[in-house]
């Protein structure tokens, strides 16, 4: 995020540095296979890198679904995304790798006394369930080994809100440390205090948040008022909504 972050700061005219991030002429390397490493992956291209690839973790998904992923779920299946035709346009290669773990960072001090990566060491890897039915991580013996980068980015995965105003104002949260509400509902453990978008259903996309907000601007306009005449989810309320014992 901070990668992008100051990418799109700077592209918008912020007067803001790079702080060591400026991909030009690097060799750069993502972990993680994810959106947000399809973005890390189109803005190294986009901003003059010398190569970029990334690495996951989990196998190569499937061109087509599997039977234990059937319709209406999600399909996880091999996806080629901007970031990566641009690359593939580029060099002929998709930059991802799969079933890759990152063992270690190879570091060096530079000419200013900064220590800064030059590597990593990495191993392939193959998942097997255990007796017990759950995944495990299996190194293939023979395979660790070096590869050479000038920055290295993380885009491992959503770790749920920032915890300073939960634990400040001691809201309940879910398994998954989001901000705990009653089902379609957007109030929280702590009265007067409501909750909505990623914090409170995990990390989403923009056609959710703009729901959640609304919905939740509804929820509070009849906290407030004792009714409301915002609109509901699915279209237009044309009748105001009576809250429990108004007329
Ligand atoms: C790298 C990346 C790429 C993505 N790409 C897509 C995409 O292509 N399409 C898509 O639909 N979705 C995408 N998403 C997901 C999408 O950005 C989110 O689902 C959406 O922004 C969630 O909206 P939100 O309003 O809940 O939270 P946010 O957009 O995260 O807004 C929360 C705001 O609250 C501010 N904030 C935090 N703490 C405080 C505080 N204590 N006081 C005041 N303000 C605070 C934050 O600075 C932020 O501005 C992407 C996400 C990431 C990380």
């Amino acid at each position: 995020m901070e990668f992008l972050e100051k990418s799109q700061r700077r592209r918008a005219g912020d007067e803001i540095g790079w702080d060591g991030l400026d991909p030009k002429d690097k060799r750069i390397i993502i972990l993680g296979g994810g959106d947000t490493a399809t973005d890390c992956i189109g803005t190294s291209n986009r901003l003059g890198c010398k190569s970029v690839r990334a690495f996951e973790i989990l196998p190569t998904p499937p061109e087509k679904r599997k039977a234990e992923n059937p319709w209406p779920e999600w399909p996880l299946i091999f996806r080629v995304d901007y970031g990566h035709e641009e690359i593939v346009a580029k060099t002929g290669q998709d930059p991802r790798t799969y079933s890759i773990s990152t063992k270690k960072f190879l570091t060096a001090t530079n000419s200013a006394g900064i220590k800064i990566v030059t590597g990593l060491e990495i191993v392939e890897v193959e998942w097997e369930k255990d007796e017990k039915g759950a995944w495990k991580l299996i190194e293939k013996e023979g395979t660790k080994q070096t590869v050479e980068c000038d920055l290295c980015i993380l885009a491992m995965g959503f770790l749920g809100p920032e915890k300073t105003i939960i634990e400040q104002l001691s809201l309940k949260t879910d398994p998954r440390s989001n901000i705990l509400t009653p089902k379609d509902k957007y109030d929280t453990s702590v009265a007067k205090i409501f909750s909505a978008g990623d914090c409170r259903r995990g990390q989403s996309l923009v056609v959710w948040a703009i729901p959640e907000g609304r919905q939740a601007a509804r929820q509070v306009d009849e906290y407030l008022m004792g009714k409301t005449t915002l609109a509901g989810p699915g279209g237009i309320v044309t009748a105001p909504i009576l809250h429990k014992g108004c007329c």
